[in-house]
This record gives structure tokens, C-alpha cells and sequence, in this order.
């Protein structure tokens, strides 16, 4: 079989690749070939069920995200070029495994077990900002030039079967067919140099965020315990990541060096930082119960909330360990409740846990956007629905949870405004599209509603989806010529040009990469 053959001569990396024709060559992957990789595997993650777009816990993510990438970018580790090519974007995985990896093309996901299972940002930081540098240090793109001789779609390939070996350590062989598998992994594991560079500048990059380093050490404890307690394939990360002595060495060599040249400014202050711990403990627990760890477990989450005390103190910096926990535990009993459908037992430990965070904006943010949760799937206009100022809504979770209550409470006109706006500064929010394409389908703008429809497919690169919705937005005018739009219809069919021509380019990509 061709795959096997190109497969074992690609075992043989720093070798003299010959004088046979291949696209890379020796030379470095570039940064637009390594993109179109990535966006191959991504098309597959967009349709995998455990792929998981959670906007609470996506602006979580995306508050340690951007300052990560900010110091990247300040200290030169990321380049104009591969800023602009990569997407740079982190998606969540509904998985209770401790993960973080990088894609090619700057891709990289994150499964709720690590988010469950951090004990604060820091930690979280520490491990995105050493698979960030994995990317900036291009080891990604090294590791696919070594696989030079193969075709992009077949490297993909390989990405996604080792993905799914990652993820559910009991389909490893179904996932890649047999003795690919130890071929598969040994070749996109990174080097034991590789680690060390991701260690030093993932170090750096972390700091001068404003994270505090001491994260690093917490998490690669947390590591080592966990390697020795069991190998049970619920911590890929260190199977991919393995520890070294050596490595657990430099980072705390590291660490003293940090705290003699400590005069770096820390992103919080230490009331700062409690409160955050105490938003930490609240999107633990959700990452927890998103990851689906079945009725019982929620019931006994349930159980937990209810036995803290009746009424917490009001917490303020430095909140103590036990207010921390108690305030996850509501937070996190609620939400069981309501994956229970017991919207009246959320809503009950919900109000116990409200006064407690009034002084902690974010944490009491997080309480808000629950409680409309909540009245959605209770089928409930929720009450702040008939006040929200749409425009005031400037993170992703409140444009989409507020724009859903919204709808609710027939006030699609104003949430269609604001997604227009948002849209055009998002164009890859798929979800926000989709939301927009239900708000023109209220106010029975049917080509639009369409158009959005399109637009949301386009963002997670299904483009056939895309030009299918389009021609039916066509179609749709011609039959219908009162619902005619010059403008929109205008728009649509430059859409329908470019979708056609992306998808020309990728036929004419496919035959090449044969
Ligand atoms: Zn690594």
C-alpha cells in the first residue's frame, strides 16, 4: 500500500531526501503550506461531537489566551508572518483527559479535564504558553517537513489519528490502522530538545503575561504525582510532554533566577488574584460538568453544593480556601442541577451564592449568564431579557447568551444589530453567524437568514455547505422576487465568486498534494 511505503521512508528524518521532486524538500514547511495542513484537520475537528464551543468557558480561555500571545509577539517569538498566516485560535475538547496540544497552523485544543483539573490561571497559562511556543518555534513545522514525502492530506491524517489515539487511549488501534500506530507517534512526538526550547521561551512568554511563574512549578508537580500515581491514559499531556528529570531541573533553576530578578510587575494584585481564584474554582467545576461525567456524578455535585452553608460570607480578597471551594461547589451544584433539569434546585443554590460574589465582577458576570441558562432551557424569558442593552454587550459569552435571551423575549431586531457589527470584526465566529442567521429568520428576512447560514458554514471551512446555502439564497430571490435585497443579493453573489473560487483552489491543491 502507498500510504505504508511513504510512511517508512519517512522514518528517516535528517536523511538525504534524493533527487525525487516533493514539495518541501529539506527545507522548512512554509508557513502557508503548514496552514492549509492545519485547516485540513480542522474541518475534521469542526464535526467531531466532542469538539465543544462553549462561550463561557471560550472567554475564559481566551483572557489567559491574548495576554500570552501579546508577550509572544512582544518579545519576537511571533512573527509578523506567522501571526498574520496562522489562525491562532483554541477550541475546547469535550474531554475529562488532562490535554493541551498544538496543531499545525496554529490551531490548538483544550480538553476540560486540564481546565477541571488546574488548581488556578497560572497553571493554565504554563501549559498554553509552552504549546504556543511549540508553534512560534516552528517544531510543528519541523515535524512535518520531516515528513516531507508525504501528501498533506495524509500527514492530516496521521495528526488526526494520533488525536483520537490521545484522547480515548481504548481507540488507539481503531483510530490508526494497525502498526502505523507506533510509526504515527514516534514521528510526531517532539524532541526531547524541542521540549526544552518549548520549557525556556513557554517560561518567558508566561511572565512577561503577567502569570505568575510559580505556575510552572505547581503544574509539573502535579505532573510527576500524577505519573506516579497511575497510567491510565487520563493524562496524555504527559505522554506527549514527558518529564525528564532534566527538564524538572531547568524549570526550577528557572524559577530562582525568576524570583531574584523578580522586579517584573504581576499582571494582579494579590486581591486581584483571589478573586480570580474564586472565578478559577467556578469554571473548573463547569469544565468538569461539561465534560459530561455522567447522572451520578452530577447528583453527587448537586448533593456537595447543598450540604455548604447555608449562606456564604461575603468574599472578599483574600478569600479563604474554604469560601473558594464553597463558591465552585454552587456554582458547580447549580449547574448540575440544571444538566438534571432541576431548574428550581439551581436557581435555589444560584441565589445562596449571588451576595457572596457581589464584590467579584467576573465571578458574579459568570452568575448572571448561568441564571439566563438556566431560564432558556426552562423555557423562561429570562427577566433581565427585557432591559439588556445589547449594545453594552462587548465579551463573546454576553453577545451570545444576552442575544439568546434576547430572541426570547422578541427582541430579535436589536440582537440582528449587534451581530452585525460583531460579525464583521469575527468573521470566523461560526456560532455568532448561526445566532444572527436565527434573528433574520424571526423578522422574516429569509435571504439574509440564509446568507448568515452560509457564512457560519464558511467559518468552519465546510465551503461545499457554504456555496450549497448561497445558491439557495439565489434561488430563493428569483422565486420570490418581493423578498429581492439589492444590497444583500449583491454581496451574496460576490460570496458565491469567492467560495467557488476557494473551492476550485482546493481541487486544484488536492491534485498537486497527490
Ligand atoms: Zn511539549
Amino acid at each position: 500500500m502507498a500510504t505504508a511505503t511513504s510512511l517508512s521512508l519517512a522514518q528517516a528524518p535528517g536523511a538525504a531526501t534524493g533527487s525525487l521532486p516533493s514539495l518541501g524538500d529539506n527545507s522548512e514547511l512554509s508557513a502557508a503550506a503548514e496552514r492549509r495542513i492545519g485547516d485540513r484537520i480542522a474541518v475534521s475537528i469542526y464535526r467531531d461531537p466532542d469538539y465543544l464551543d462553549d462561550p463561557v468557558l471560550g472567554d475564559y480561555l481566551q483572557n489567559i489566551w491574548q495576554p500570552l500571545m501579546a508577550a509572544a509577539r512582544a518579545r519576537g517569538e511571533l512573527n509578523a508572518e506567522l501571526d498574520e498566516r496562522f489562525s491562532w485560535e483554541v477550541f475546547l475538547v469535550r474531554d475529562r483527559s488532562v490535554n493541551a496540544f498544538a496543531l499545525p497552523g496554529g490551531y490548538f485544543g483544550v480538553h476540560l479535564g486540564l481546565i477541571a483539573s488546574v488548581s488556578n490561571a497560572d497553571e493554565l497559562a504554563a501549559v498554553l504558553a509552552h504549546e504556543l511556543s511549540h508553534v512560534t518555534q516552528r517544531h510543528i513545522s519541523r515535524l512535518m517537513t520531516q515528513q516531507n514525502r508525504q501528501a498533506p492530506w495524509m500527514i492530516a491524517a496521521m495528526v488526526l489519528g494520533a488525536l483520537a489515539a490521545s484522547k480515548n487511549p481504548n481507540a488507539a488501534s481503531a483510530a490508526i490502522v494497525g502498526g502505523q500506530a507506533v510509526a504515527v507517534q514516534n514521528q510526531l512526538n517532539f524532541s526531547r530538545d524541542m521540549e526544552r526550547e518549548a520549557d525556556r521561551v513557554g517560561f518567558g512568554v508566561m511572565t512577561d503575561a503577567g502569570f505568575a511563574s510559580r505556575g510552572v512549578a505547581s503544574m509539573f508537580e502535579k505532573l510527576q504525582q500524577a505519573s506516579q500515581l497511575n497510567d491510565n491514559g487520563s493524562f496524555p499531556y504527559l505522554r506527549s510532554h514527558p518529564l525528564t528529570t532534566e527538564r524538572i531541573a531547568e524549570a526550577q533553576s528557572r524559577l530562582q533566577l525568576d524570583a531574584k530578578a523578580s522586579a517584573k510587575p504581576s499582571r494582579q494584585s494579590e486581591s486581584e488574584a483571589g478573586k480570580a481564584r474564586v472565578l478559577h474554582a467556578m469554571m473548573a467545576l463547569r469544565a468538569r460538568i461539561l465534560a459530561g461525567p455522567g447522572v451520578d456524578a452530577l447528583r453527587s455535585m448537586v448533593a456537595e453544593a447543598q450540604r455548604r452553608p447555608a449562606s456564604l460570607p461575603l468574599l472578599q480578597s483574600p478569600a479563604t480556601a474554604a469560601n473558594i471551594r464553597d463558591a465552585g461547589a454552587l456554582y458547580g451544584g447549580a449547574l448540575a442541577a440544571t444538566q438534571l433539569r432541576d431548574f428550581a434546585g439551581a436557581r435555589t443554590l444560584l441565589a445562596r451564592l449571588k451576595p457572596a460574589v457581589a464584590e467579584i465582577p467576573t465571578a458574579s458576570h459568570a452568575l448572571g449568564l448561568l441564571s439566563i441558562e438556566i431560564d432558556l432551557l426552562a423555557g423562561v424569558v429570562p427577566p433581565s431579557a427585557s432591559s439588556f442593552d445589547m449594545a453594552k454587550a462587548t465579551a463573546r459569552a454576553d453577545v451570545l447568551t444576552q442575544g439568546r435571551a434576547l430572541m426570547a423575549a422578541q427582541r430579535a431586531r436589536e440582537v440582528s444589530g449587534r451581530l452585525q457589527t460583531w460579525v464583521a470584526s469575527h468573521p470566523k465566529d461560526a456560532a455568532a453567524w448561526q445566532l444572527l442567521a436565527a434573528a433574520y429568520g424571526n423578522q422574516n428576512q429569509t435571504v439574509r437568514s440564509i446568507r448568515a447560514e452560509a457564512e457560519s458554514r464558511a467559518a468552519q471551512l465546510d465551503y461545499a455547505a457554504a456555496l450549497d446555502r448561497l445558491k439557495a439564497a439565489q434561488a430563493f430571490m428569483r422565486s420570490n422576487p418581493a423578498s429581492a435585497d439589492y444590497v444583500e443579493g449583491s454581496i451574496i453573489d460576490t460570496r458565491t465568486r469567492q467560495i467557488e473560487l476557494v473551492l476550485k483552489e482546493q481541487a486544484l491543491q488536492d491534485k498537486v498534494d497527490r
